[in-house]
């Protein structure tokens, strides 16, 4: 990973520009990337990959086992967006077990992809689009939700059966200790790098696994002196979210907690267009990618807003390698072209200056 020079790195990324609007916001992100590394004297290995739809289309599958080999072989992922659309495009002909989206779900299960973390970042610039009093979001919120992805609900038994003629549904929710160890040490070392806040959420109050989660934050808390623990029930979090979301910064939570919550943060944002994501293991390795999907109405036409997926590149370099200084760059060139008034059509408005997917990413590397 380290390069020749002092402080230079070889930085291994694999890249699936995948489908729809895929190509083409990856396509930014990469030039953001090159940017960067050309500023800082890094140089960048990067290796395609095939996922989804495009994967399909040569493989006849979502995504193979050397395609899962060679990303494993890379330091960290770049993911555009999979899928088309559901009704017109022949992929979802196929069995659910070979259309796009199984690429994504098998994918995070060989990488082991346990935290999912996505930012909710209200920049001062695009209040207009946060559907909040102004007064809740002067001056911007940023907050990071961090929840856990392989297990809890979405992955316990679960059966339906008819009792005394009565149809009866049962879903487990099981966590062990180890699982919400690793989660809760992923969550302080993210929040060791921002503002050194983490707010637990759980449903202490009534469930035994929230009550184990709980104890276990608490033991990882210890470890990590410089950072503020404070346990919030899930009810009083979503009620949070909009009443002060400026009072966040790591949000740690479970699986279908996370699902929820990281929905309703995103949502304040008010633009599905700027929101980065990334999901991590238990060594540096990560997939990042923008939230949103594969937007097949408007692949081709060179629209698409590629923030989130440079926000999301930023994302990489900062927690796979500790890139910190450069990370903050890319930010800061996407608050300055946002500053200087310039937005892609989903983010428009009144007076600003409209500029295309290239555009965009020609004007943030201006300023890195
Ligand atoms: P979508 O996120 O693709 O699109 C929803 C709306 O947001 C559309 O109007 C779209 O034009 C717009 N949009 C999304 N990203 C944008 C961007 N960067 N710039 C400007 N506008 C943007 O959601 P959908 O329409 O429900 O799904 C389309 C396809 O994407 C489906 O096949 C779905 O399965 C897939 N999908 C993939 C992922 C992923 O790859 N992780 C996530 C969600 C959906």
């Amino acid at each position: 990973m380290f390069g020749k020079e002092e402080g230079t790195m070889n930085l291994k990324i694999g890249v699936i520009k995948g489908d729809g609007i895929g190509p083409e916001i990856v396509t930014e992100a990469m030039k953001v990337l090159d940017k960067t590394a050309a500023r800082y004297n890094h140089t960048i290995e990067y290796t395609q990959l095939l996922m989804g739809g495009a994967s399909i289309d040569v493989n006849g599958i979502p995504l193979t086992d050397e395609t899962v080999a060679s990303a494993k072989a890379c330091d960290a992922v770049l993911l555009g967006s999979i899928g088309g659309d559901a009704k017109t495009s022949p992929w979802y002909q196929l069995e659910p077990s070979k259309r796009p989206e199984a690429g994504l779900l098998k994918i995070r299960k060989e990488l082991n992809l346990f935290a999912n973390l996505r930012p909710a970042v209200l920049y001062d610039e695009l209040k207009g689009a946060c559907p909040l009093k102004e007064e809740i979001t002067d001056g911007g919120f940023d907050m990071m939700i961090m929840r856990e992805l392989t297990g809890g609900l979405y992955f316990g038994d679960r059966k339906t059966v008819c009792e005394d003629g009565v149809m009866t549904a049962y879903d487990s929710l099981t966590y062990n200790e180890n699982e919400i160890r690793r989660i809760a040490k992923r969550g302080f070392d993210i929040a060791m790098k921002r503002r050194k806040k983490v707010t637990s959420v759980d449903k202490a109050n009534v469930l035994d696994s929230s009550r184990l989660w709980r104890k276990i934050v608490e033991e990882v808390a210890a470890d990590y002196p410089e950072v503020t623990l404070t346990h919030m029930l899930v009810d009083n979090c979503a009620m949070q979210l909009v009443k002060d979301p400026r009072q966040f910064d790591v949000i740690l939570t479970e699986n279908m907690f996370g699902d929820i919550l990281s929905d309703e943060a995103s949502m304040v944002t008010g633009s599905i267009g700027m929101l980065a994501s990334a999901s991590l293991n238990e060594t540096k390795f990560g997939l990042y990618e923008p939230s949103g999907g594969s937007a097949p109405d408007i692949a081709g036409k060179g629209i698409a807003n590629p923030i989130a997926t440079i926000l999301s590149a930023a994302m990489m370099l900062r927690y796979s390698f500790d890139l910190d200084e450069e990370a903050d760059v890319i930010e800061a060139a996407v608050g300055e072209v946002l500053k200087k008034g310039y937005r892609t059509i989903d983010i428009m408005s009144e007076g600003k200056t409209q500029v295309g997917t290239a555009g965009m990413g020609d004007l943030i590397c201006s300023f890195i």
